[in-house]
């Protein structure tokens, strides 16, 4: 039973995730100490049981290898086995299908990323504090949780450490109180959040405004490391222009407001999380020379955090889209035109082999360049297909009816097919389906 249900829930994760119930609210309280590097966790989840003929009489939550205390549903002390990053409950009063219970966790250890095909992802140690980074399955690395993209909770995180530090979540700041010699941040991220966009960083930081004049405008903050922070005017300087043309073509910010982390480290990529983004040390330049990936993790807010995939294979509805809008920011900030820059894709995707299936990449194709690539590519296609009006109306149509939600591949080829009025099943079957790499069709009117 319980491996049928994992393979329901995620293709690419079988080992992650259970269907058979839903988190509602993590209430997290957490206690971290840089110079041992230990983390002391509870955790109070508030969650529903699935709908279905029988009792919820035992489920699964994915938790790295931590020591762990008892375990309680609703209030009782409840039967637990915990192995190979899974954590097993048989509630002592099973929660009847569709109810709410809450289950109450407690976890210590030394906290290690999850291994990965990518290497090493989740909680990781840093030289003066720590990241987290859970794309996509590194979240049991530091909490007790249903790792699957379409559980996506609320969440109310306090964490304490040395006062020297600074701790930033994407939410809001609800509260910093001072102790002897610690202190204790406290997060609230209200909107619906899947595990593994719940970033986290340690650090000692600096918090700078990058403020918008415009009334009503989203709160951007950034958090750098001291030494960095005239490089990083420069290089995120332009985010607030970034962030008002995205909410003209993507449709309202869908969070309460918007962070920028700069780790005082290198790091392969940045990473999107929950009104959240993590760059690294190597991001900043001072010549604004990574601004596509600023453009790139903003968007990355309303394609794939707001709008959510419901399991892996459809990831290119996130990194197409948030490829699609580092071009865009070029093509409306003065640099090249979205069809100059597809075009160059389209020859750099040409001399590579044609052998990936956009829509199902496989696990261990699924962070390719060429799904980045192609995926903006099949974008740029659809625009040139459809027009530019039809197009940006379906773009922020999707942004509007499945914000706060998760989406497959197909959801999105019915939305396209709509707003065309007409069918484009061999349009969608050319980029999506088959692994040969089709023409890219004539510009649009503006790019
Ligand atoms: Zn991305």
């Amino acid at each position: 039973m319980d491996s049928t249900q994992a393979v329901a829930t995620s293709p690419y994760f079988p080992d992650h995730g259970d269907l058979r119930y839903q988190v509602r609210h993590y209430e997290l309280t957490l206690d971290y100490r840089p110079e041992t590097d230990r983390l002391t966790g509870s955790a109070r989840i508030e969650a529903l049981a699935a709908q279905g003929p029988d009792r919820l009489r035992e489920f699964a939550l994915d938790l790295a290898d931590f020591r762990t205390g008892r375990v309680l549903v609703d209030g009782r002390a409840a039967h637990h086995t915990h192995r190979g990053g899974r954590l097993r409950i048989r509630p002592a009063e099973p929660p009847a299908a569709g109810a709410a219970f809450t289950v109450e966790v407690r976890w210590s250890g030394r906290p290690k990323p999850v291994r990965s095909p990518w290497g090493g992802i989740g909680w990781t140690e840093t030289t003066d504090g720590a990241l987290v980074a859970s794309q996509p399955v590194g979240a049991p690395s530091w909490f007790p949780c249903n790792d699957r993209p379409s559980d996506k909770a609320s969440y109310l995180i306090s964490l304490t450490v040395p006062s020297a530090y600074t701790v930033v979540l994407g939410g809001r700041l609800l509260a910093r109180t001072a102790h002897a010699s610690t202190t204790t941040w406290v997060y609230e991220q209200p909107a619906p959040t899947p595990t593994y966009l719940v970033g986290l960083s340690i650090g000692p930081y600096r918090a700078v405004r990058l403020d918008d004049p415009q009334p009503g405008a989203v709160p951007q903050l950034g958090y750098v490391p001291a030494r960095l922070l005239p490089y990083f005017e420069a290089d995120f300087g332009r985010q607030p222009r970034m962030m008002r043309l995205f909410q003209e073509l993507f449709g309202r910010y869908p969070f309460g407001e918007y962070t920028v982390v700069v780790a005082d480290e290198e790091l392969d990529v940045p990473v999107e999380a929950q009104g959240l983004s993590l760059f690294g040390a190597n991001h900043l330049d001072g010549q604004r020379g990574w601004e596509r990936l600023v453009a790139h993790e903003l968007a990355h807010q309303w394609f794939g955090n707001s709008v959510t995939v419901a399991d892996w294979r459809h990831i290119w509805l996130n990194e197409g889209f948030a490829k699609y809008a580092e071009w865009l920011w070029s093509e409306r900030s003065g640099g090249p035109a979205a069809h100059a820059l597809a075009a160059a894709a389209h020859r750099r995707l040409a001399a590579l082999p044609q052998d990936l299936r956009l829509a199902d990449p496989g696990r261990s194709r699924m962070f390719d360049d060429r799904v980045y690539e192609r995926g903006g590519l099949t974008v740029h296609a659809l625009r040139c297909t459809l027009g530019d009006r039809t197009f940006f109306g379906l773009l922020r149509d999707w942004t509007t009816v499945h914000r706060h939600s998760t989406v497959t591949t197909a959801d999105f080829t019915a939305a396209a097919t709509w707003h065309a009025g007409r069918p484009l099943d061999a349009f969608f079957t050319a980029w999506l389906t088959e692994p040969a790499l089709p023409p890219l069709p004539a510009g649009t009117e503006s790019g």
